[in-house]
């Protein structure tokens, strides 16, 4: 990925992260009983072709708070969703697991991940994650009650899995691993 750094006249600068000129692909009408959302700061190709067709994507550039709105928002819907973030590539068999598995949290790991032994400190991630209406129906305040310290994206996943955790629920882990392609193609 290329940046750029432009100078004014005042002597401030400012920083310009490229984000592609792609647009996301226009959400089909909803196929099965989840509900999936593609929340991006930029359109992978890659992702944008293995995505769900009914997939609605959410641009959350905006700001790094603007990710935990967009869950936030989901949530409140109280149905069940999936997320799969803009650097995970998704499959057929992840959608049709999602579908068909009654566990109320499902998600899958990465391909990138160092070793195995490791995965489990990701279990909070939401990357390729799904969560059903049983669980939000227990568990309504999941989001609204992460501190605002929390919000942003690096912090959000863990505020929202120890929320779950702490109302009795467990991450149900589904293999083989999703493709992470984690920005690193060109855009
Ligand atoms: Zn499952
Ligand atoms: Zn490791």
């Amino acid at each position: 990925m290329r940046f750029e750094v432009i100078t004014h006249e005042s002597g401030n600068q400012t920083v310009l992260v490229p984000r592609g000129t792609a647009e996301p692909p226009k959400p089909a009408k909803r196929k099965g009983t989840v509900a999936w959302y593609v929340p991006y700061t930029a359109v992978h190709p890659a992702t944008a072709e293995s995505a769900p067709r009914d997939a609605v994507w959410i641009d959350v550039s905006n700001s790094d708070i603007a990710y935990y709105v967009a869950l936030l928002d989901i949530w409140k819907r109280g149905e069940t969703f999936a997320l799969l973030e803009h650097d995970v590539l998704c499959r057929p068999d992840i959608i049709q697991e999602f579908e068909d598995c009654p566990e109320p949290w499902c998600l899958y790991g990465y391909d990138s991940m160092c070793h195995p032994q490791c995965q489990e400190a990701w279990r909070n991630q939401l990357g390729c994650t799904r969560f059903r209406s049983e669980l939000i129906a227990v568990v309504p305040d999941a989001l609204s009650s992460i501190p605002a310290d929390n919000w942003d994206w690096h912090e959000m996943c863990n505020g929202v899995g120890e929320n779950l955790r702490a109302a009795g629920f467990t991450h149900h882990w589904h293999h083989p691993p999703a493709e992470h392609h984690r920005e690193t193609h060109r855009i």
